[in-house]
């Protein structure tokens, strides 16, 4: 596999709109490792989501270059999974037919990969509510049916655009120590965008800090904490964790 998996060179951004125009990013740099987990924190608005948005393709950058390696000579670029705040599942269709939507829609529903989505089901927890709509789920357990839609499409790269923020706390620590290591068993490389500090130390290899709109990339920080086990919760209790913590809040907060 390629070392590097990703890389954003001088990227930058504006939107038009009736009211003028906004720059979301300036000259925004970085690369992705294969297989590693990034994430990005910044201030409300600084513009996260316009990052992944233009990784994912939705958006072209006005200026710079993004640049994707793969191994697949027929792959132009890696598959590419997005992961929102709301899960969008959709409340007319139980779990099973959420989970299958992607492939549905892509043609893909084949007995094998139907077998993988059920195994992912079994393994995530979420057999028992196969048959349920999203309403009858809890917000942890319909996050992770929106993973499994996720995954089934077995994307190489996951965007995950504050995926846990609308849970509360107590849930939130659970579902995202969980989501995190699916994602590393699979061997996926993820970003992810939060604004709690602590998530992105805990979670992340690797935190990006990014200035006030338009975003600039302010400091790379390589998270190193030395842990008992490999569980997220244990990070928090980690001996270098306060150290980040204050290094990143620092950092967000002197303009
Ligand atoms: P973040 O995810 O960091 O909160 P965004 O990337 O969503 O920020 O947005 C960055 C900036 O661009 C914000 O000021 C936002 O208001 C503006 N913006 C986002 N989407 C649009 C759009 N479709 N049209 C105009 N402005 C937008
Ligand atoms: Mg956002």
């Amino acid at each position: 596999m390629a070392d590097t998996i990703l890389t954003l060179k001088n990227i930058s951004y504006s939107y038009h709109s009736l009211n003028g125009e906004v720059k979301a990013l300036d000259n925004v740099s970085f690369s992705v490792r294969t297989g590693e987990f990034l994430a990005i924190v910044g201030p409300s608005g600084c513009g996260k989501s316009t990052i992944l948005s233009l990784i994912a393709g939705l958006l072209r950058p006005e200026s710079g270059d993004i640049t994707f390696y793969t191994d697949d000579p027929q792959d132009a670029k890696p598959g590419i999974g997005y992961m929102l705040q709301h899960d969008h599942l959709f409340e007319w269709r139980d779990i099973y037919r959420n989970v299958t939507l992607g492939l549905e829609i892509n043609g893909q529903l084949t007995a094998q990969k139907k077998e993988r989505v059920l195994n992912m089901v079994e393994d995530y927890g979420l057999t028992p509510f196969l048959h349920k709509k999203p309403s009858e789920l809890s917000g942890g357990l319909k996050q992770r049916a929106a993973l499994v839609r996720t995954m089934a499409l077995e994307p190489d790269i996951l965007l995950l655009d504050e995926p846990f923020s609308a849970l509360d706390y107590q849930t939130r620590l659970h579902v995202s120590s969980d989501i995190c290591r699916i994602i590393r068993a699979a061997g996926k490389t993820a970003i992810l965008i939060t604004h709690d500090l602590s998530e992105a130390i805990s979670l992340a290899e690797r935190v990006i800090v990014l200035g006030q709109r338009p975003a600039r990339v302010k400091r790379e920080i390589p998270i190193r904490l030395t842990l008992p086990d490999d569980s997220v919760l244990a990070a928090r209790n980690a001996p270098e964790f306060q150290n980040y913590f204050n290094m990143l809040w620092e950092e967000l907060n002197d303009e």
